[in-house]
Order: C-alpha cells, then structure tokens, then sequence
C-alpha cells in the first residue's frame, strides 16, 4: 500500500494511465484530497472500479490528532499526531497577523544530538515521507478551518538530513493544484549540513534558508551541538555566503541565549565580528527550558544589551516572541513529555 499523498499530480497520472485508468481522474482525487475528502469511497464521481483500485493500492495518510493544545496566551495551537505506523510527531500552529504559520516536523526524532534539544533525546526513528511532512498542513487546516499561508521546517527532525523527501515535499506544497504555498512563504532550518546547503543554493529556490548557529566560538558549539565537529564554522559562514551569491536571499541565522553560556557582550562582539557584512538577520531565540537538561534562559536584559551591540555593529537582530510557553511548544518536547507519562 503507498501513501497517495507522496505522489505528485504528474505522477498520479502516471500510475492511472499505466493501471487503465483515465489521467484526468488524478486531479479529481487530488482536488478531493485538498478540500478534505479522505476516503476514496466518497469519491462519488469516480466509478466504483476506480475507487476499488484505489483502495487496492493506496490509503490516504493523513494523521490521527492524539492531541490538540491551545496556548491561553497566544492562541498557538500544538498538536501531536499518530502516523499510520503508530509513530508519533508534532506540529505547531502560530497566528500571526500576516496569517497562519504552520511549524512542521522533518523526521521522527533526530540524530543530530544537539544538547538542548528536546528532539534528539531518543535519536532518530526514521525519515518522514513527503506525503507525511505535508500532512501535517492538511490536518491542521482542516481542524482549524483556515488557510496556512506559511511553513517553517524547524519541528521535529533536520531537513537536510532527509532531503530528497524534503525537495519533494517543497515541490508538493508549493503546486499550484495543491496547498500552492510559494516558497517564499517557507523557512527552512537546518543546523548546518554544508554539501545540502550548498546543494540548496544551485537550486535557487525562493525559500528562506536558516541556519541554527547558537555559538560564535568554535569550542561553544562544539559544547552543544555534536554536528560542530564536522562542519567548522568558518566552513559553514563560506557556505552561507555561497548561498546569499548563487541566490541573492538574506540568510537567518538562530541563536538560542543560554544563561552565563553564550550570551555576554563578548558573544555578542564575537558574532557580530563573524557575521559582518553578510546578507542576514539574526534571530535571538531565549531558550525554551526542557526536562532533559539544565540549560537556562538569558535574563531579559542581557538579552536585550546582546541585540544591542548587534544592531550596534550593523548586524539585524530581532528577539523571537516566544509562543505557546504554557504548552511545551518547542521542538519534540510535546512528544517526549506524552511519552514520558506513558511509561
Ligand atoms: N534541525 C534543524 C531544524 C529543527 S530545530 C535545525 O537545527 O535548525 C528548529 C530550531 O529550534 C533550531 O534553531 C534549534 O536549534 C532550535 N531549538 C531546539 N531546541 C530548542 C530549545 N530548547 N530552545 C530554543 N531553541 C531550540
């Protein structure tokens, strides 16, 4: 059985016509599928044999909500979903003036180890399927009766560490007979796999690309992300710059301000001195404290002396409103708490 969602238009017509079916059923299934109908028998304009096959061959994989969380703060909505293998994922929906942001996960878990990541405490499970990453927006818009407008590849998982599912979801989301979310209206973070990202660039596509640095120092990032001993900084700045070349798109870089850790004034120079004269904007993230580890977030007026002497030194700097803290909204926490209290 294949998950009808991990087919492109093309190549649903493919397999209609290979299997005597006529092509133009294909973009009646899809266009079904996209207004929320998930059951090929109530595909009532198809003919009973056409929807007998498809039953033969495919299932819908759309997921189970397991749970849905409303943040009384900000109206962030969380929501963990069950995959058809009983894998668990999460995804984090945001409202924004500018419309609704959708917060997807890239793979169950993930192996990238970073210490202050909820994520990665269990490894990774496995890659999710484009049809799966995609998924998540078809759920979540149904529940919630809206359109998304945006997508951020910064849930659960490292994008670049699945990227060919990962290009073929951007392909997906972004038809026109689909979701047609262009890309730039999609955020992809990555912690800085060097081929992928260079990779990404020759494909000048219109996304925004993130890169999660946290530390300007070497030694720092080695301290919390694993990730740092095989690619240097330096190699991911050349990187970076390659990118904002090929493709003329400022780059976001994510610094999560850990208390007494990365977050003086001399970070703050050290990183200004690193990023000057890129194409970027820096995002300050207060790190979201989670059960797995004691790190702890910068007081508010460090961080607010940090993106001065960013600003001061050029550099573009925004603090990240912090969203849906009452419901565990960061990365892999909703899941590893749920499955820490089913144990
Ligand atoms: N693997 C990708 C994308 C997923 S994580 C990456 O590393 O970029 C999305 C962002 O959330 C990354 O910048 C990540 O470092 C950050 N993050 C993870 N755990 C966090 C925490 N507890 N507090 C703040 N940011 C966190």
């Amino acid at each position: 059985m294949k998950n009808i969602l991990d087919f492109s238009l093309d190549e649903l017509k493919s397999w209609m016509k290979d299997n005597n079916e006529k092509e133009f059923r294909a973009k009646q299934i899809e266009d079904f599928i996209y207004k929320s109908l998930w059951n090929f028998d109530e595909m009532h304009v198809l003919p009973m044999i056409t929807r007998n096959k498809l039953n033969e061959n495919f299932y819908i994989g759309i997921p189970k909500i397991v749970h849905s969380y409303e943040s009384k703060l900000d109206g962030t909505k969380k929501f963990l979903l069950a995959l058809e293998d009983g894998n668990l994922i999460e995804c984090v929906l945001m409202k924004y003036n500018y419309g609704n942001s959708i917060c997807v996960s890239t793979q169950v878990g993930c192996r990238m180890g970073c210490k202050f990541c909820a994520s990665t405490v269990e490894g990774m499970i496995r890659n999710l399927t484009p049809g799966e990453i995609l998924s998540q927006i078809l759920v979540v818009q149904d529940y919630i009766k809206d359109r998304i407008s945006n997508v951020v590849l910064m849930g659960s998982g490292e994008p670049l560490d699945n990227y060919e599912n990962v290009l073929k979801f951007l392909e997906l989301v972004s038809s026109e007979y689909g979701l047609n979310i262009g890309l730039r209206h999609i955020t992809l973070s990555t912690c800085g796999i060097i081929p992928k990202m260079k990779d990404l660039a020759d494909r000048r596509l219109q996304l925004t690309l993130a890169v999660s640095l946290h530390a300007a120092s070497e030694d720092k990032r080695k301290e919390i992300m694993p990730i740092a001993n095989k690619y240097s900084i330096a190699d991911i700045i050349e990187a970076c710059k390659y990118y904002i070349d090929v493709t003329g798109k400022r780059i976001t870089f994510e610094y999560a301000l850990i208390k007494s850790f990365n977050d003086s004034m001399e970070d703050a120079r050290m990183l200004a001195n690193l990023l000057k004269g890129l194409l970027c904007h820096v995002n300050l993230i207060p790190i979201n404290q989670v059960r797995e580890n004691d790190f702890e977030k910068s007081q508010e007026n460090t961080v607010k002396k940090f993106v001065e002497i960013l600003k001061r030194n050029g550099i573009e700097a925004t603090v990240r409103r912090e969203m849906g803290a009452d419901i565990n909204a960061a990365c892999g926490q909703l899941r590893r708490s749920y499955m820490n209290a089913q144990i």
